[in-house]
């Protein structure tokens, strides 16, 4: 930020460019702000990384948006891509349970089920049996939060938990069921729970109301975009700096000070910004060694926040070579000892993969949960191996990939265990008695795209409401 700053124009650095950081960018401006965005690393983008396999374009990391709230969807058309967003070309899936490649049963709420109909093979026969036990129990009380697994077991059992609940939930915040947030991660199950004695009932209540607003709702669940989701953050940086954003990469920030007369300092290496707001959008390690200096409390809380770290193994094969069950891939509950915990049939899922590449067949596995140490520490050699074997015993693919590739997400997501939103409400407490100061990104309130992005547009519009302070911009060597 350069030049000095004379009339009622807000100033706002914003730290990381993942897509939180560019959304709130993207906001701001639109608001009128003027924006810098400063991103530690030499990309923007953060967890959403296009790459390339075998010449094939395909996503090294999130592929895939919920298309049922509005937040990704939309950005992807304001910033020129509406002609590029494509479903999936389907959306069968399959469950590696119990020794065979299942379907994935039709009409859950995060794996938790209406009814047991539907779910021979998935579950034993007590498996089964158990979850009718949950219209003659006693109400679960659930207080200010529970975890999903320990809820859901005690009404429906175990196996729900282990084999439906876990694979679904894992896919999503590689995380352990027992351990995660009903209140922050189903919040629909945790109403429904607190409002139903039995569970299947409260499903069927989520169901009603869901169809009913599926009436007026209609279109896919979910939506990729063509050359891949990992395109988004590029063309929201592309827009932000074609509206007067500038964007930095390369430029880790170090420091964050309050000035006396208002306002603050960012301090990146040997420079220094001055700002009448600063929204920081990186992970919660990262927000709190950035608050540490001036919001301690909120500091503390954020360096609490857990993360698991992940893998994804991507092989390209010769499509003539390979002969893949139907659908677009199979989750894997972790209860029968499987090391990988889902594939996804890229090529299958994705139709500008497969149209891209007829003679191509693109898959991806992911390996890693929360706490699970010994498997990341295998080398790239090894957990192409590992993936390997655990498709040939899923599908019986035993051909050799043309090509493999092994993208680390070290602490890629963030965990959110029982009491997390009082963790986050507690953080934001912290941060209201600093005026300019925001927060938003996964740590938050919820770690999918679109989750991300509203937070991004919360902590936008909540600094947009300040007065900028009258001090000068400068760009100073310490
Ligand atoms: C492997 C994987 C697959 C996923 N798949 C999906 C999916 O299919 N669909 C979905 O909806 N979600 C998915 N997610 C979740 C989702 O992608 C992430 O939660 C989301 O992208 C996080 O965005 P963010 O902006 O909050 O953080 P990040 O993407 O982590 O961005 C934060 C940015 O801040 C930068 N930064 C850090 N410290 C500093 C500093 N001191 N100064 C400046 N910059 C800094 C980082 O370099 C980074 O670029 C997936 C996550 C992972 C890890």
């Amino acid at each position: 930020m350069s030049g000095s700053h004379t009339g009622a124009e807000q100033r706002v650095v914003v730290v990381g460019a993942g897509i939180a950081g560019l959304a709130a960018a993207h906001r701001l401006l639109g608001r009128g702000a003027r924006v810098t965005v400063l991103e530690a690393s030499e990309r923007v983008g953060g967890k959403l990384l296009p790459g390339e396999i075998a010449g094939a374009r395909v996503d090294l990391g999130a592929e895939s948006m919920l298309a049922r709230r509005p937040e990704a969807v939309t950005l992807a058309r304001e910033v020129g891509l509406s002609d590029r967003l494509q479903p999936p070309a389907t959306a069968t899936a399959s469950l590696w349970t119990r020794g065979a490649l299942r379907p994935m049963p039709k009409g859950h709420v995060m794996g938790v089920p209406s009814s047991a109909d539907a779910l021979a093979g998935v579950l034993s026969d007590e498996g089964l049996a158990r979850i009718g036990q949950d219209a003659e129990l006693p109400r679960t009380e659930v207080g200010d939060d529970v975890a999903v697994g320990e809820y859901v077991a005690a009404r429906l059992g175990r196996e729900v938990v282990d084999r439906l609940v876990e694979p679904l939930l894992g896919g999503v915040y590689a995380g352990d069921a027992y351990r995660i947030s009903m209140r922050s991660a189903v919040p629909q199950l945790f109403w429904a729970a607190r409002t139903h004695t039995s569970l299947t009932e409260g499903v069927r209540d989520i169901q009603a109301k869901a169809a009913a607003t599926a009436d007026r709702q209609t279109g896919p669940v979910f939506m990729g975009i063509e050359g891949g989701v990992g395109t988004l953050p590029p063309a929201v940086a592309a827009s932000v700096r074609a509206r007067g954003g500038e964007i930095r990469t390369g430029t880790p920030v170090t420091e964050l000070r309050r000035e006396p007369a208002g306002g603050w300092r960012v301090v990146t290496g040997e420079r220094e910004l001055r700002a009448d707001a600063v929204v920081v959008a990186v992970p919660a390690p990262a927000a709190a060694r950035l608050l540490r200096a001036e919001a301690p409390g909120a500091a503390a809380e954020l360096a609490g926040v857990e993360y698991a770290s992940m893998a994804l193994v991507t092989l390209a094969y010769r499509r003539a070579e390979t002969d893949l069950p139907a659908g677009s891939g199979f989750l894997v509950p972790p209860v029968d000892g499987r090391t990988i915990k889902a594939s996804t049939f890229a090529s299958r899922k994705w139709g500008w993969i497969d149209q891209e590449n007829p003679d191509l067949m693109v898959l991806r596995t992911s390996v890693g949960r929360h706490g699970e140490t010994e498997i990341l520490g295998r080398d790239d050699a090894g957990l192409v191996e590992v993936s390997r074997h655990d498709l040939l015993a899923a599908t019986g693919l035993d051909a050799t990939p043309v090509a493999t590739r092994v993208t680390r997400w070290q602490d890629g997501l963030p965990q959110y265990p029982v009491g997390h939103h009082a963790r986050v409400a507690r953080v934001r407490e912290h941060l209201a008695a600093l005026p300019g100061l925001t927060v938003c990104g996964a740590a938050y309130d919820g770690v999918g795209i679109p989750a991300c992005i509203a937070s991004a547009y919360e902590a936008a519009d909540q600094i947009h409401g300040e007065a900028p302070h009258d001090v000068r911009d400068v760009t100073a060597t310490r």
